[in-house]
């Protein structure tokens, strides 16, 4: 794995928290698995197939900020690898 960031190469392990912004809403992800965090500057790298499945998690919100009148939600959503880790 190389870090796009940096260049630095490292180890694909453990989870990200990435923070999605659109149409307003924030999407805050945690524990994403088969992600690395960049030991040289802190970057976080997703597998490119586990990146798209996220994006499929979080698309329907910010589609759903487009189309309704509510005031722009803050949205968590936490995958289990983070309780595990925390636990
Ligand atoms: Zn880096």
């Amino acid at each position: 794995m190389e870090c796009l960031v940096c260049g630095e190469t490292f180890e694909m392990s453990g989870v990200a928290t990435q923070v999605y912004r659109r149409a307003g809403v924030v999407v805050t992800v945690t524990g994403i698995p088969a992600a690395s965090v960049c030991p040289n500057c802190g970057n976080a790298v997703l597998d490119w197939e586990v990146a798209q499945q996220v994006e499929d998690l979080v698309q329907p919100l910010f589609r759903w900020a487009e189309s309704h009148t509510l005031p722009k939600p803050v949205v968590s959503i936490t995958f289990p690898e983070a309780l595990a880790i925390a636990a």
